[in-house]
């Protein structure tokens, strides 16, 4: 079925069309910020976006949850049932500046590719988001709806916020934000569109025993070794466990491994199967481990810290529940819940109005229609999900050199992506 053309949508794509230097400079100068998290140091590149902006005369706002990770939104049109352009404007650490062939915070262009913290993870994606969202604007693009611009500064390490963690979850309940679907500029790639995602569930466990002289013939009576036992059996349990994804969503799990193997790139070693597992099987990543003092000390405390992912199909509150017991059973191991990060699995239905416009219009864009899928990963999808937002998670860079070093992004992904986006916010409504 072909939607009518918006008035005035052709002016607004010509422009972007004749943008691709504008764009490039833009991802660059979002490159330059060391928005860095952790730690936040400031939010200088959201004053940035503001006056980037404000130069459109967009008007923004600016949100302080507490501390100095302030998001921004802004907004034009009417209605409750908006689009929303989602992003986060926060990178993960550069790490070991001398791992970096160009520098991480120059954005140095090299034929199709801006490189940079960042680049894919996803100042490439906010780039594109901006431009359509300002040129939406600027057009005056008819539009019978409210279309909705936000950008965090904690998408990579959840801030607390005088409700709880996260500033999406703080800005949406608290109704700074009030769209319905929401297009996530976060690096798929172009060729697929991430429905989905699972969730997660993170603990501290803790153990304590006797402190004695290392000669002590007390193997079990150890702090660490009983972490370690009841580490084991909450591994092999949870192992056991199989979630049924629910049916207007089950083709697309079994579809996903592929399109994982390639988000993966040279961990895709692991197998199809394996891959298949991990989305239908919760996963346990034991991520520290602290106890003892000395080598001739039986250590007296031990804790552990740890990240479930919750596929989906299963509820957080059931994997909880599952380790719970075990923890309880042992008798000699605690359990704390980590408050900043705990999310139920989730995803948007394939034939929801967001996911189906979306994926017409990248056809129209790329000759090629992308594929749906589900990601291993989590993000704050889950967070407007849980607010009944349908959310759809698509941008130009790719998982596979996201978070390590030498992270890049394609130009013409960018430029491409930026059509799509317009078109989408713009034909959401027709
Ligand atoms: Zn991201």
């Amino acid at each position: 079925m072909s939607k009518t053309s918006p008035k005035n949508l052709d002016k607004a794509l010509n422009e972007l069309k004749n943008s691709e230097k504008e764009i490039t400079r833009l991802v660059v100068n979002l490159i330059r910020f060391k928005s860095e998290n952790p730690p936040v140091e400031d939010h200088d590149i959201q004053l940035f976006i503001r006056d980037f902006l404000r130069q459109a005369g967009l008007g923004c706002e600016l949100h302080d949850p507490g501390d100095k990770a302030w998001a921004l939104t802004s907004s034009f049109g009417d209605g409750n049932d908006g689009f929303i352009f989602y992003g986060h404007a926060d990178v993960v650490p550069a790490g070991d500046p001398s791992r970096w062939i160009h520098p991480p915070f120059s954005g140095e262009v090299v034929g199709d590719r801006i490189h940079g913290r960042g680049a894919s993870d996803m100042k490439a994606g906010l780039a594109a988001e901006l431009f359509a969202y300002r040129l939406l604007y600027q057009n005056e693009v008819e539009l019978p709806g409210r279309v909705e611009f936000v950008s965090v500064l904690d998408e990579e390490n959840w801030h607390r916020t005088p409700i709880g963690w996260n500033t999406s979850d703080w800005l949406l309940t608290t109704g700074k934000l009030r769209g319905k679907a929401c297009v996530m500029g976060e690096q798929s790639g172009i060729k697929k569109v991430c429905l989905g995602e699972r969730g997660d569930y993170w603990v501290r466990l803790h153990s304590n025993a006797k402190p004695r002289h290392g000669s002590t013939p007390v193997y079990e009576d150890n702090a660490c070794v009983k972490l370690f036992r009841v580490l084991e059996s909450i591994h092999t349990t949870i192992t056991k466990l199989r979630a049924e994804p629910p049916e207007d969503i089950r083709g697309i799990v079994y579809a996903s491994p592929k399109h994982i193997a390639e988000d993966l790139g040279e961990a895709a070693s692991i197998t199809h199967d394996q891959l298949l597992e991990m989305l239908v099987k919760p996963t346990m990543n034991l991520g520290v481990v602290r106890g003892g003092t000395m080598i001739n000390i039986v250590p007296d405390a031990c804790e552990a810290e740890v990240a479930f992912c919750v596929p989906i199909g299963m509820r957080r509150e059931s994997l909880h529940a599952a380790v719970s017991r075990m923890v309880e059973e042992s008798g000699s191991v605690t359990l704390e819940l980590l408050g900043e990060s705990q999310s139920d699995p989730s995803y948007t239905k394939p034939d929801s109005r967001i996911a189906q416009t979306l994926k017409e219009e990248a056809a129209d864009v790329l000759g090629v229609a992308p594929e749906f899928y589900v990601t291993q990963g989590t993000s704050d999808a889950n967070v407007f999900r849980k607010h009944g937002v349908d959310t759809c998670f698509y941008g130009p860079g790719d998982f596979a050199n996201t978070h390590g070093y030498n992270e890049f992004v394609s130009i013409s992904a960018v430029t491409r992506i930026a059509q799509i986006y317009l078109k989408t916010a713009a034909r959401y409504f027709a």
